[in-house]
């Protein structure tokens, strides 16, 4: 057999990421190549291998984007480039329900290239389900029927659907892609003998943060999608199932809703507050704007002897440290009997996971506030209160390469050593571009983030979240509207952007 790649045709789900399959996200994330439809929401491609070749087939409802026969050859294609890669072809919901993964399939076979299907959960039954409607349902349905309200004949163009038989039908009706002509059907279905008062249900754009449900009837369907702008990706539901959506709507309306923040982490730290922000209801878009790397090597273990204070002034700084210190062959042994600065909450957080409790920390949380605190003992020390002393020299600074000197300046005597570096992130991949250009607002915890931000792309969401005073100059410098934490964590920033939405500002 031909040396190709292994094509996985993969369901990502109906768009919350969580219904993405344990299997699927195992696949995304050893990808070579990501080939995606329109469909696949940007939190499930945030989980692709950050390195993996990102194609996007996706299909616009006006447009097609690439024809179905493209996609199919594109596969056939990236399984030759790639003969030992994992090659993902990821679809909205199944990939075997209206996904046209057969098709895709039979091509593959008839290339002899290797694949394997990994379902996902159908929008078809979970969209339902987030408006709190069962598609079955002891005593109302029976059966469910799912119909695409979209093929048409190629006899005569029309819709290929059996309406008689339809409305004969007792069970639930699904219909995918059908709000274009829902007008269309519910009348012929009446016609067919259907009840005009069987009730019916729009979801639009569910298990997402923009789900929507409009509820209506048979004879009302055509009115209520333009009155309501009802707008796709939408299912259509009809049955008497309907109604337990009126009691059974479980899926809250969140402070953040609706809201697309994008995040300007680097991609490790930012799990934290993506998940407090998608507990509130927002969609997040990760979008880290800078990388840090460890700078090895420049220094020499053994003068760590030589301070008595070690500060530091960021996660990473810690997080370098540390890494290099076991690397070296080091262990936290090595700290014993030294006193330990942190700039505010967050660094002092990451020291307690390395089992290291700070002794100094100031109440404001900035660099200046840190240098003021030292130099307050280092004085102390010199009116003789010797328990508290500290001897200027033997301090020890742990800084990126971009760190300001506030602290140098406060402390001129100290030494620095810079234990990681920080570089920009070139360029926004092209799958999150679009994402980007219509979120609400973004979250800059550094002004690096904003200087990297604006340099890559000219998207301004009106607003801004910032962390810290410095972070917030630097975006009004760029003409962002800025909402500013009250204190230097993430807790106080995400508390903020909570109330901003609630004082109904969006
Ligand atoms: N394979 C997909 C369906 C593809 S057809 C699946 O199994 O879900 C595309 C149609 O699916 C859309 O026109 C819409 O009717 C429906 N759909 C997909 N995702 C949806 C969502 N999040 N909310 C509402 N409808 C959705």
């Amino acid at each position: 057999m031909a040396n190709f790649g292994h094509v996985y045709l993969i369901g990502a789900g109906p768009g919350d990421p969580g219904l993405l399959t344990i299997r699927g996200k195992e696949i995304l994330e050893r990808a070579d190549v990501v080939v995606y439809d329109r469909l696949v929401s940007p939190a499930v491609l945030g989980m692709c291998n950050s390195k993996a070749k990102m194609v996007d087939v996706g299909k616009m409802p006006t447009h097609h984007k690439v024809k179905q026969s493209e996609i199919n050859k594109l596969l056939v294609q990236y399984a030759q480039e790639y003969p030992q890669g994992i090659i993902a072809r990821l679809k909205g919901g199944d990939p075997f329900v209206f996904g046209r993964g057969g098709e895709e399939a039979l091509e593959l076979v008839d290339a002899g290239v290797e694949f394997e299907v990994v379902p996902g959960i159908t929008s078809a039954i979970s969209v339902p389900a987030y408006a709190g409607i069962p598609v079955s349902h002891r005593g109302i349905a029976t059966s469910f029927h799912i119909i695409t309200g979209h093929e048409k004949a190629e006899s005569n163009g029309e819709l290929s659907l059996d309406f008689e038989n339809l409305a004969k039908c007792q069970g639930t009706l699904i219909f995918l892609m059908g709000i274009a002509n829902m007008d269309f059907i519910a009348k012929r279905l009446m016609e067919c003998g259907k009840a005009p008062k069987t009730p019916l249900a729009f979801i639009e754009k569910g298990t997402t943060p923009y789900q929507r449900t409009v509820m209506a009837t048979l004879e009302t369907a055509g009115e209520t999608i333009v009155r309501e702008n009802v707008t796709a990706p939408a299912i259509t539901i009809m049955g008497g199932v309907v109604e337990l959506g009126k009691t059974l709507a479980w899926k809250k309306n969140l402070p953040l809703s609706g809201k697309r923040l994008v995040v300007t982490r680097a991609a490790k730290q930012a799990s934290g507050i993506t998940a407090r922000l998608t507990a509130l209801g927002a969609e997040v878009i990760e979008t880290p704007m800078i990388e840090t790397r460890a700078v090895e090597g420049s220094f020499n273990w053994a003068d760590l002897a030589n301070f008595d204070v070690l500060a530091f002034t960021s996660t990473n700084g810690v997080e370098s440290f540390f890494t290099q210190l076991l690397a070296s062959g080091n262990d936290i042994r090595v700290l014993a009997g030294k006193k330990i600065a942190s700039v505010g909450k967050i660094t002092e957080k990451k020291l307690l996971e390395y089992g290291i409790r700070c002794d100094y920390v100031p109440e404001d949380h900035t660099g200046e506030g840190l240098g003021k605190l030292l130099v307050s003992h280092v004085i102390a020390s010199e009116q003789g209160e010797r328990g508290n002393l500290i001897d200027e020299s033997r301090i020890l600074l742990l800084q990126g390469n971009l760190a300001d000197d506030t602290l140098l300046k406060l402390l001129p005597q100290a030494t620095r050593w810079v234990v990681y570096e920080t570089l920009p992130v070139a360029e926004l991949p092209e799958w999150k571009r679009e994402a980007v250009e219509s979120a609400d607002a973004i979250v800059f915890a550094s002004t690096s983030a904003v200087e990297n931000y604006v340099k890559m792309t000219d998207a301004r969401p009106r607003t801004s979240f910032c962390i810290g005073r410095m972070t917030e100059s630097a975006a009004r410098k760029h003409g962002f509207g800025t909402v500013t934490s009250d204190e230097t964590t993430m807790d106080s920033l995400v508390k903020k952007i909570a109330e901003y939405y609630a004082g109904g500002r969006a």
